[in-house]
């Protein structure tokens, strides 16, 4: 079942990551006003999750991302969950993307010579906190204390049937380092790690992107550098950044360009907004990008243009 990224680079030109989990989820009726967003629908809507994982799939997404970004021990916690009931939820998120792929295999409609993946999201210490700091980063967070958060999920990911892992919104140095420790003491999944970066050169936290892919491209467990939740107008150059850097392959999958309210955990227009999605995925395929897709706002819609862009069709 398990295939790397290197063969649909093969077979395809590029991997089609999926789009937005929580903007279908509310454009489906969910309330995701919540300090648990998207990971408060695993407990009252799994169906509906499964559902969007498996449009995903029909768009033409050769990897599709868990529900599980925003949950967390430190998240549920906070919510009155046991540890009991978050590592079920966990687990659940991998089981309803890995239903959904198998529906989409009966269903005839894979075209590729290999089954989809399955990535289980893994939200940065930001997201946890559920105040926007994946947006900015953090200070006063060591690296000791950023292992510790991630140790706990990840033991719990690294068990489910996942084929990998995403680490996401990752907004400063320091979070990435911790992840690539911590990959390294548990190395049974591969992964990748995609930052959030505020302008064309720098990450969410002002640190250089050059720093953290440099910080990164050593190690054997991380597969894929990315930048995800990023305006689409920086996504060029910070290819560009990273290709001289690294021979992993490099996963672009931006947001529309609007900004984040945290306070009302909404996104806001901005002058950001790009609406040429498959113009940027050529610019950025021309600029060295191996696997696209999208962040929050995008659609199975934009998932499904790229399938134009595809060496075959
Ligand atoms: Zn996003």
């Amino acid at each position: 079942m398990f295939s790397t990224f290197e063969h649909i680079i093969k077979e395809q030109g590029f991997v089609i990551i999926d789009g937005a989990l929580a903007t279908e989820l509310e454009a489906r009726g969910a309330d995701l006003n919540h300090p648990l967003w998207s990971a408060k629908i695993l407990t009252e809507d799994p169906a509906m999750i499964k559902q969007v994982n498996l449009d995903y799939l029909n768009a033409g997404a050769n990897v599709i991302a868990t529900a599980s970004y925003q949950a967390s021990f430190m998240g549920y916690e906070r919510q009155g969950y046991s540890r009991e009931v978050a590592i079920k939820l966990m687990q659940l998120s991998v089981e309803l993307a890995i239903e959904a792929r198998e529906t989409f295999l009966l269903s005839g409609e894979n075209k590729m010579n290999q089954s989809p993946l399955v990535a289980a999201s893994l939200g940065p210490y930001g997201a946890a906190l559920a105040d926007g700091s994946e947006y900015r980063g953090y200070s006063n967070v060591s690296v000791d204390e950023l292992m510790a958060f991630h140790r706990d999920r990840l033991l719990v990911m690294i068990e489910t049937n996942a084929d990998m892992l995403a680490f996401e919104t990752i907004p400063c140095l320091d979070e990435a380092i911790a992840i690539k420790k911590l990959l390294q003491q548990h190395s049974s999944k591969k992964a990748w790690v995609s930052f959030s970066c505020k302008d064309g050169m720098h990450l969410c936290s002002g640190e250089l992107f050059e720093d953290a892919v440099k910080a990164l491209t050593d190690s054997e467990e991380i597969i894929g550098i990315g930048v995800n939740c990023t305006a689409p107008q920086y996504i060029e150059s910070l290819i560009k950044i990273a290709k001289p850097l690294t021979s992993k392959t490099i996963l672009v999958y931006p947001n529309k360009g609007e900004t984040y309210n945290a306070i009302d955990k909404i996104w806001e227009a901005s002058a950001n907004c790009d609406p040429n999605f498959i113009e940027n995925a050529r610019t950025w395929l021309r600029a060295g990008a191996n696997a696209i897709g999208g962040c929050c706002r995008t659609t199975p819609s934009d998932i499904k243009q790229l399938n134009t862009l595809l060496l075959i069709k």
